[in-house]
């Protein structure tokens, strides 16, 4: 096996039919230009008897997953969740495969029961489990109408941004937008392309969050054609904060950093963060066309979404539910693979853990959905990945707690006692970036312990301004 190479396996298991062996041999031998392997396995190396009558030989049993980036099982129980609009159960898909390129892929429109699941992992040199598949380019249908388009980034940690393209007949809505670097733009515009549209077809951008990745590439769009850009109520103070050359990068972050007692790392990243010219940031940051003001109905692209105010993430952070169709635009509130930083503003909400708990129970609280995410490959139920975020934060708040109790007295001493990543690393062991994240995301459990009293917190007048001195309630 060539190294670096895609390995495509495609699980048949008895019951298997000839075109849902055929379908992902095809579509992945079929383009030269990129370098799959594809492994038919079966429960163990020999026959299996097929739907149709067909035997198949497969040389390979289950251990071929093992080293798979792309899996592809076909049997009748591993269906995805249903989508059913109009009442008709959805057309023969296959999610994650890029579309728009038509020949020697899949018919979309072929009759058929949509019972594909693609799952995209791959195991990278140092045990992490990543999924990277989901990054490459193209437009993936993930549900009738829906496609998500992976958005380059110019810094490598979230590895790329979905934003996702909602086409019906001439009208084109894309919620969220990239960021506005070249790459990205060349990317969603091949992508758009595909599905046979350009950029001034683009009627709205539905953006989730203010953040740079998500806002500024519908900024850039807007100059040249004019879309209209929606974003949440709540993100009006961030643009106006970006607006006021007084207040320096990351001001709020700083605060927080100080009253933790890691006065260290402010005149670190004091140091190290350009200010940004006030031109710079009123060009990233102009303002929307129109706000979101609370949960609203919103009709665009032949579909009826909710609009629902998440904040947590940030302020003025909205998820966008397609109840009929049953998916959920989640932005960065609920992401499969990584935990979403906690209140990453310009104008830090005081509780922002608080703010994110309470709107985690408001999305489990409606219908469960299939979850489209900002930032990773699309997963079968919000309400499976909620309920784990849920859990995390609820251990996190623990692990705080217990820090507290054996003598950890200031954020940034809290902190550095426990583990970081899903790889536990040690704090100091972070990035610049990542240690700041760190203090933050420990800040935010502290406030929830102090607001449940857990905790008490009292000022301490230090050399270098109040820090906050927590102890056990
Ligand atoms: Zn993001």
């Amino acid at each position: 096996m060539a190294e670096g190479n895609h390995r495509v396996v495609v699980l048949v298991l008895d019951g298997a039919k000839p075109l849902d062996v055929g379908i992902p041999a095809q579509v992945f031998t079929s383009r030269p230009s990129m370098p799959y392997e594809v492994h038919v396995c079966g429960a163990a190396p020999g026959l299996v008897t097929g739907g149709d009558g067909l035997s198949y030989q497969v040389a390979e049993g289950l251990d071929a997953f093992a080293a798979a980036d792309t899996i592809f099982p076909l049997n009748r129980r591993t269906r995805p969740p249903r989508h059913r609009r109009g009442g008709r159960a959805a057309a023969l898909r296959l999610p994650g495969l890029p579309c728009g390129h038509a020949a020697g892929g899949p018919r979309r429109d072929a009759p058929g029961d949509g019972r594909r699941a693609v799952a995209a992992r791959r195991r990278d040199r140092r045990g992490d489990v990543l999924s990277t598949a989901w990054t490459e380019p193209g437009a993936f249908e993930e549900a009738p109408g829906v496609h998500r388009i992976p958005l380059p980034l110019p810094q490598d940690g979230l590895r790329a941004v979905n934003v996702y393209a909602l086409a019906v007949a001439d009208d084109l809505v894309l919620i969220d937008a990239g960021w506005a670097i070249p790459e990205s733009r060349a990317r969603l515009i091949d992508a758009l392309d595909g599905l046979g549209h350009a950029p001034a077809d683009i009627r709205r951008f539905l953006v989730t969050h203010v953040h740079r990745d998500h806002y500024t590439q519908a900024v850039a769009l807007r100059r040249e054609f004019g879309t209209r850009i929606s974003l949440g109520a709540g993100e009006r103070t961030t643009i106006e904060h970006a607006h006021d050359a007084n207040r320096p990068t990351l001001e709020g972050q700083l605060r927080i950093l100080a009253q933790m007692g890691a006065q260290d790392l402010v005149r670190e990243i004091a140091a190290s963060v350009p200010s940004g010219s006030p031109e710079d940031q009123r060009r990233f940051w102009e303002y929307p066309d129109d706000w979101f003001d609370g949960q609203e109905t919103l009709q665009v692209a032949g579909r009826t979404l909710t609009v629902l105010p998440t904040p947590g993430h940030t302020n003025g952070h909205v998820v966008f539910h397609d109840e009929a169709a049953g998916v959920l635009f989640a932005g960065d509130h609920v992401l499969p693979e990584i935990t979403p930083s906690i209140g990453f503003d310009a104008a830090v909400a005081p509780n922002p853990l608080r703010d994110y708990l309470g709107s985690l129970a408001l999305i489990r609280s409606r219908p469960d959905a299939l979850l489209l995410p900002a930032h990773g490959p699309a997963a079968p139920s919000v309400h499976r990945r909620v309920d784990e975020l849920v859990e995390h934060h609820g251990a996190r708040l623990e692990q705080t707690e217990k820090a507290v109790a054996s003598g950890a007295e200031t954020g940034l001493e809290v902190t550095a006692r426990l583990p970081w990543t899903r790889r536990e690393r040690r704090f100091d062991d972070l990035d610049l970036f990542n240690r700041m994240l760190a203090v933050c995301e420990t800040a935010a459990h502290l406030e929830l312990l102090v607001s449940q009293g857990r905790l008490h917190a009292e000022r301490d007048q230090s050399l270098d301004g109040p820090i906050r001195r927590f102890r056990t309630a």
